[in-house]
């Protein structure tokens, strides 16, 4: 038995503010949230990260996004919403149960997800892609 905190959210051992479940997935209620409604979409399953699920599950978790997301920014008043998965711990995954974050937004509601992009060096950009499409030659 897995000792994850969302697993333990999934067999109730802790407390959730659920919003959807069906016998596969499940929404609820992020503890500490961007803007009230912000919500997280999991698998029941325990899948560490985006790398190890099944793109079957990735799949039937962005459809279920797209009908959850709608009625939290309408319950919300909320003009816009994101949905971010942080895969890894450098991109500020904390909890190693994959999870979309559903996140009601507003204008100026202060939240600056993106903050620092940096820009691209003398024909680094060109030599980016290259080395990605390689990578991805290589698979
Ligand atoms: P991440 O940084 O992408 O791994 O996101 C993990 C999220 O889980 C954070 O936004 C936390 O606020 C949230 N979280 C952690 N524990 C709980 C909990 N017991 N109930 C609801 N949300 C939680
Ligand atoms: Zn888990």
């Amino acid at each position: 038995m897995e000792d994850c905190i969302f697993c333990k959210i999934v067999r109730n051992e802790i407390p959730s503010q659920r919003i959807y479940e069906d016998d596969r997935y499940l929404v609820f209620l992020d503890i500490s949230p961007v803007n009230v409604g912000h919500a997280l979409l999991i698998p029941r399953q325990h899948y560490a990260d985006v790398d190890s699920t099944p793109p079957e599950v990735l799949a039937h978790l962005a459809k279920i996004a797209q009908k959850i997301a709608p009625a939290i920014v309408g319950a919300t008043g909320a003009e816009a919403y994101n949905i971010t998965i942080n895969n890894g711990a450098a991109a500020g995954q904390m909890v190693s149960h994959v999870h979309l974050h559903l996140i009601p937004r507003f204008e100026d509601d202060g939240f600056h997800a993106w903050h620092g992009r940096k820009p691209y060096g003398e024909g680094e950009m060109a030599a980016t892609a290259e080395k990605i499409k390689e990578e991805l030659d290589r698979n």
